[in-house]
């Protein structure tokens, strides 16, 4: 029988490189003095995607300090980042880092979904230089997000000094927020792979742990969140989705957080899953159990993308069956 997985035919826009943390591993962040977009040049990267099957546009961006005095026109050019994306019939998602609570309340507003990776909850040496990574400031957000009724991507990074107990407890935190509201929609389990950028010399997450641990998130997880493994950053998909990994995430441009791993293209990832009895099906950016939570400033756009056909021949309200998570139980 085949059996499906879902991913998201995403674009990935970066309003801005600067980031004031410096977390050890990254491989995105610049300085102070690194560009910032302007509407006209969102406007002109995405025009020439409408029409061609992309349907997110993941906004991800470096974090201004909430004390520089240049926060607001950071936060104004996210805004307005978010209007374009959406005025092109795109649903945004972002993932800006910590956020106010007034800010995010009024970024939801223009995001079908938002996102944030709570890493690790464990203060990691990685980290010691990112004021943003305080654990207790990433769960704040979770419960954040929960209280706006924003459908919320979260996920844990492994690989960077944490122990298992540390991933487990990290988790448990996300599934006690959920529990709580209701909002997390899938959780990323976020493998560490060295990049040519980092000063960190951590090495690759064990792929074989990997797995391991999505049997595990699967048995502390409610059933209705999804599981993400990013299909860049592992080389057989196939034991994942066995553990019960059910999605592959935003697929279609660079992953500008890990630029030494290329995306799989779409049709290459659906042919090759496909000899292993493996349909791969694309989603929205907000999974079913939370459209009516899409805010009405974004509802139009949601609606157009529910009645579309899309290019694979069926639409998501048909896929919707298909969407719900299956996995096979872990072997004794
Ligand atoms: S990982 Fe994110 S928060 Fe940390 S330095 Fe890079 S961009 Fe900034």
């Amino acid at each position: 029988m085949t059996k499906t997985v879902t991913y998201s035919p995403s674009f990935t826009l970066v309003p801005t490189y600067e980031c004031f943390n410096r977390c050890s591993y990254c491989n995105f962040r610049q300085d102070y003095g690194a560009a910032w977009i302007t509407p006209e040049e969102t406007y002109k990267i995405l025009k020439p995607l409408v029409g061609t099957g992309v349907i997110e546009i993941l906004v991800l961006s470096g974090e201004v300090h909430p004390q520089d005095s240049r926060r607001r026109a950071w936060f104004e050019m996210l805004l307005e980042t978010c209007t374009t994306v959406l005025s092109l019939g795109f649903l945004p998602h972002t993932n800006a880092g910590i956020l106010t609570y007034s800010e995010m309340q009024a970024l939801a507003q223009v995001n079908c979904s938002m996102g944030l990776m709570l890493e690790q909850m464990t203060l990691l040496d990685v980290h010691k230089h990112a004021p943003s990574k305080i654990p207790e400031l990433r769960e704040q957000q979770l419960h954040w997000a929960g209280a706006l009724r924003i459908p919320f991507t979260t996920g844990v990074l492994v690989g960077i000094g944490e122990r298992l107990e540390d991933t487990l407890q990290t988790l448990e935190i996300i599934q006690a927020a959920h529990q709580k509201y209701g909002h997390i929609q899938e959780v990323i389990l976020q493998p560490h792979q060295p990049g040519s950028q980092q000063v960190w010399a951590g090495k690759p997450f064990q792929e074989k742990d990997l797995v391991d641990l999505v049997y595990l998130a699967r048995a502390l997880l409610s059933s209705e969140i999804a599981l993400q493994i990013p299909p860049n950053l592992v080389r057989d998909l196939v034991p994942f989705l066995e553990a019960g990994a059910t999605d592959l995430g935003g697929i279609g441009s660079v992953d500008v957080v890990n630029p030494n791993y290329d995306h799989p293209l779409p049709h290459h990832l659906t042919e090759q899953l496909r000899t292993k009895q493996w349909e791969l099906i694309p989603r929205l950016p907000v999974y079913p159990q939370h459209y009516a939570w899409v805010k009405p400033r974004v509802q139009p756009a949601l609606q157009k993308w529910l009645k579309n056909p899309i290019i694979f021949g069926r639409s998501f309200e048909e896929n919707r069956e298909n969407c719900l998570p299956q996995w096979t139980e872990p072997s004794q």
